[in-house]
Order: C-alpha cells, then sequence, then structure tokens
C-alpha cells in the first residue's frame, strides 16, 4: 500500500504567494517582450495585519498599496521604522478633506479623479513641501457608481494638472467585474499614449499577466499574495 499523495497547496511551507506572482509576472513579460524592471508589483496589503505583512517585506518585497487612509496611517508608521525603504501606494478613492494626510503618508496616490480633489491636492504638496506623484484614475467601464474621470473629462483633468504643476506618472483603472478585462486595459493603454504618458496603473490579481501583455507599469495585487479578504 503506498500513502497518500503529497500535497503541495498554498498552505504547504514551501509555496511563497510572492515568488509565485513574481515568476508569473516574469513569465508575463517574456512574452511582451518587455523588461521585467519596467513593471512595478504594488502589493495590496488592505484588510491584513503586520503579521501578514513583514514575511513579504522579508522576502524583498518593498512596494505596498493600501486603500484607506486611516487604515494606512495605522499599519504603516511601525512597520515603516523597521524597514525604512517601503514605498507606500494609495489605491483607493480619496476624500479632500484627507488630501494632506495622503500626502504626508503615501509616496505615489492612484486614484485621483476629479478637479476638486485636485486642487486639495495641489494645496496639500505646497503646504507638506511633498510632491507625490499621482496616477490619473479613470471609469474605463463608464460605470455608474464606480470611482475614476468620465473618459470625457480626461483632457481637462490633465491639463489642470499640468497647470498646478503636479507629478503626474500615468492613468490607473479598475476595469468592470465579471467581464473580460483585456479590452479595457488596451483603452487605457491608448489613453496614456494620446496623452503622453508613461504610467499604465492596471491588473489585480485575477487578470495582472494580460495587463502586463497589455502595457502595465504598475500592478495592483491584493488576494494572489495574502489570500482572500475576510
Ligand atoms: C483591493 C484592490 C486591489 C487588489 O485586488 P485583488 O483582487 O485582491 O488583487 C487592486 N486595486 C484596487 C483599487 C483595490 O481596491
Amino acid at each position: 500500500m503506498t500513502g497518500p499523495e503529497p500535497i503541495l497547496s498554498s498552505s504547504s511551507p514551501a509555496f511563497s504567494p510572492l515568488a509565485d506572482v513574481r515568476e508569473r509576472m516574469a513569465q508575463a513579460a517574456r512574452i511582451a517582450q518587455r523588461q521585467i524592471g519596467e513593471i512595478t508589483l504594488v502589493a495590496v496589503s488592505k484588510t491584513h495585519e503586520a503579521p501578514a505583512i513583514r514575511p513579504l517585506i522579508a522576502q524583498g518585497q518593498r512596494v505596498f498599496g493600501e486603500n484607506r487612509v486611516q487604515e494606512a496611517e495605522a499599519k504603516w508608521p511601525a512597520l515603516r521604522e523597521e524597514c525604512p525603504d517601503i514605498a507606500l501606494h494609495l489605491v483607493g478613492q480619496l476624500q479632500s478633506n484627507k488630501a494632506e494626510d495622503a500626502v504626508r503618508l503615501f509616496d505615489v496616490i492612484h486614484s485621483l479623479d476629479r478637479p476638486s480633489l485636485l486642487t486639495a491636492l495641489a494645496r496639500a504638496m505646497d503646504k507638506t513641501g511633498r510632491r507625490v506623484p499621482l496616477f490619473v484614475q479613470v471609469n474605463i467601464g463608464a460605470e455608474e457608481q464606480k470611482g475614476g474621470c468620465a473618459i470625457a473629462d480626461l483632457p481637462a483633468l490633465l491639463t489642470q494638472a499640468r497647470q498646478a504643476d503636479l507629478p503626474v506618472l500615468g492613468l490607473m483603472c479598475v476595469p468592470p467585474a465579471g467581464i473580460e478585462a483585456a479590452p479595457f486595459f488596451a483603452l487605457l493603454d491608448k489613453l496614456a499614449a494620446d496623452h503622453g504618458l508613461e504610467g499604465r496603473s492596471m491588473g489585480m490579481s485575477e487578470d495582472f499577466e494580460v495587463a502586463i501583455q497589455l502595457g502595465a507599469t504598475h500592478i495592483r495585487v491584493g488576494s494572489a499574495l495574502f489570500g482572500a479578504r475576510g
């Protein structure tokens, strides 16, 4: 009689979700004839506490994403004392009255999507003396209740950002759930190119490989690294 098959799963100590995601990123970059160094993995640690985050830091991950200012303020100052070279990205919607807190805490903000927030961020950057690079979030699927600026409003928002001398890295999107994401990634890539922008923040756990093939410079990956959120 033979024993049971050895089980290799995500609960096995030998399995590293971070190594797995990095390998899949490298594979997607190879297929797309891109350099892996062009693509930043933003590890989205929202809802996860320090004990879940530390192993990724120990494996060399330095770029993390959060979607709420207050949650990030509670978690990251202590972790940054342990590891000073962390870069923190805000990937969630931002209220204008939190703009200054966000500018103090985050190194990149992915969710600029309206003129009033632009004004608040410009004021916060003047006040703090910190210039935080921004992505303009585009409501790429024209969804009713989704954050992001309408495609039709993008030229005016980018003009306003240039006039305010804000550092805009590129465009960001969260495509509609439940349908093929690739056409929306392709559209974001085209919009970024049309406006002469380098950055494309697109692709999450379910679809980061196709996002890389369609030009993503920043992928935002949560559950594939940390497991499902509760
Ligand atoms: C939560 C979140 C992610 C990560 O999503 P996963 O599907 O867990 O990878 C990426 N982008 C934004 C804006 C998010 O809120």
